[in-house]
């Protein structure tokens, strides 16, 4: 957009407050992927477009897509970081972050057999933190730093 054209755009439309962000599950419409995203958009239509630009989907079309709204994690929607540990708690599961092959869940937190790291996943970036078995966390204890960078 030409200078003078944005800040036209921007003069005519600043007392319009921006509409708030909401959170939506994205899945395809068969539930045959395994990867599921949650994106923050403004419609159901904009969080399909977004699902489907997160390279997780790239098997499927627009209109296999579903958008799912997640009123619990709008309270996220600001930062759009959702915390590994509550995405766990809902029964989320994700891979290791040091092999990347071993799927690890709450129960495996739990048990001990698995542990909260503080690196950004980088599959899906929604989520604040990372999983990692206990054979990559005693290998690479670095992986299980606490302090979290954003
Ligand atoms: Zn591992």
């Amino acid at each position: 957009m030409q200078d003078n054209l944005k800040e036209k755009f921007n003069e005519t439309f600043k007392d319009i407050p921006k509409r708030k962000l909401k959170a939506y599950l994205i899945v395809d419409k068969y539930y045959s992927n395994e990867s599921q995203e949650i994106v923050f958009a403004e419609t159901a239509g904009l969080a399909k477009a977004k699902g489907l630009a997160s390279g997780n989907f790239d098997d499927y079309s627009f209109t296999e897509l579903r958008a799912e709204r997640q009123k619990c994690f709008d309270k996220y929607s600001e930062k759009q970081l959702i915390p590994i540990k509550e995405l766990l708690e809902r029964g989320w599961w994700f891979y290791c972050a040091g092999c990347g092959s071993v799927q690890i869940n709450e129960d495996d937190i739990e048990d001990g057999n698995a542990f909260i790291g503080s690196y950004e996943d980088e599959y899906h970036d929604f989520v604040k933190g990372t999983v990692i078995c206990d054979a990559c966390a005693s290998k690479n204890p670095e992986l299980l730093e606490v302090e979290n960078a954003r």
